[in-house]
């Protein structure tokens, strides 16, 4: 027999976002409702670019995922005791390996 198991969670349980740059590393964590993505990296020293002139006009038109996906949880957890909503939103995750 197999048995697998699987962390599961509401999208209230989640504390934070947290964007970490693919260059130098830093990591920029925000709550969910208050994440502004900047445009180029915080990290003192560091040059990389978050988003680039491409993605400004999705940017623009309110159609960032990153900022999507922030308002959405928010949205989510301001309604999600609502009577009439009549199910919860569970995420799924694997477990990590356990550290030996
Ligand atoms: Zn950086």
């Amino acid at each position: 027999m197999t048995v697998e198991r699987r962390l599961v969670f509401e999208p209230a349980d989640i504390r934070a976002l947290t964007l970490e740059c693919k260059k130098c590393g830093v990591r920029l964590t925000a709550k969910a409702a208050a994440l502004d993505v900047p445009r180029s990296c915080p990290g003192a020293g560091c040059s990389q670019g978050w988003w680039g002139s491409a993605l400004v006009l999705s940017r623009d038109q309110g159609q960032w995922p990153y900022e999507t996906l922030a308002k959405a949880l928010a949205d989510i957890n301001a309604i999600k005791d609502n009577a009439e909503v009549g199910f919860r939103l569970l995420l799924e995750f694997d477990e990590p390996p356990r550290a030996s």
